[in-house]
């Protein structure tokens, strides 16, 4: 997959790859472009999927992406990240945040997006636990609350709509 709309916000990985995390990015899909091109805002995601379930393409998988900030792991001994938040996920947004719902294209394209990822890492799709969302990461704990704040997205049905 090519790049779509380039971010020059990456660094090479501190750690592999053991998740997939999920976020609102609480603006626009322009503006969440927008905002990821620019070097002065030390932000990206490796993918920004729109409203009407166009995505796009930011950063090379295998390469950092600056989505998660402080962070640790969550409570899962399974992961070994510890606080190398950025260096261990894989970082997808959708466009958009409380109080306007994701829509069902955003949601569907999220699913196959996740599923795709599992896949290229040859994960099982059982291992849905590897699927968080920023809230889980972010220190010290209720900094952020994307993408499950306010009940806008079921994180829960995502996971089961992965493995299924
Ligand atoms: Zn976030």
């Amino acid at each position: 997959m090519s790049l779509t709309h380039p971010s020059p916000n990456h660094s090479a990985r501190s750690h592999r790859v053991e998740a997939l995390c999920v976020h609102w990015t609480g603006g626009s899909y322009a503006s969440a472009l927008d905002w990821t091109r620019r070097k002065e805002s030390q932000v990206s995601y490796h993918a920004i999927i729109a409203p009407d379930g166009e995505v796009a393409l930011c950063v090379p998988w295998d390469r950092a992406s600056w989505s998660v900030g402080a962070s640790r792991q969550p409570d899962d001994l399974r992961f070994t990240f510890g606080s190398k938040g950025n260096g261990a996920t894989e970082n997808i947004a959708l466009a958009g945040g409380p109080p306007t719902k994701p829509t069902p294209a955003q949601v569907q394209v999220l699913v196959r997006l996740l599923r795709a990822r599992m896949i290229a890492h040859q994960w099982p799709l059982t291992e849905t636990w590897r699927i968080v969302g920023h809230v889980d990461l972010a220190m010290p704990r209720g900094r952020k609350t994307d993408p499950t704040g306010g009940a806008w997205l079921d994180l829960g049905a995502v996971r089961q709509a992965v493995s299924a």
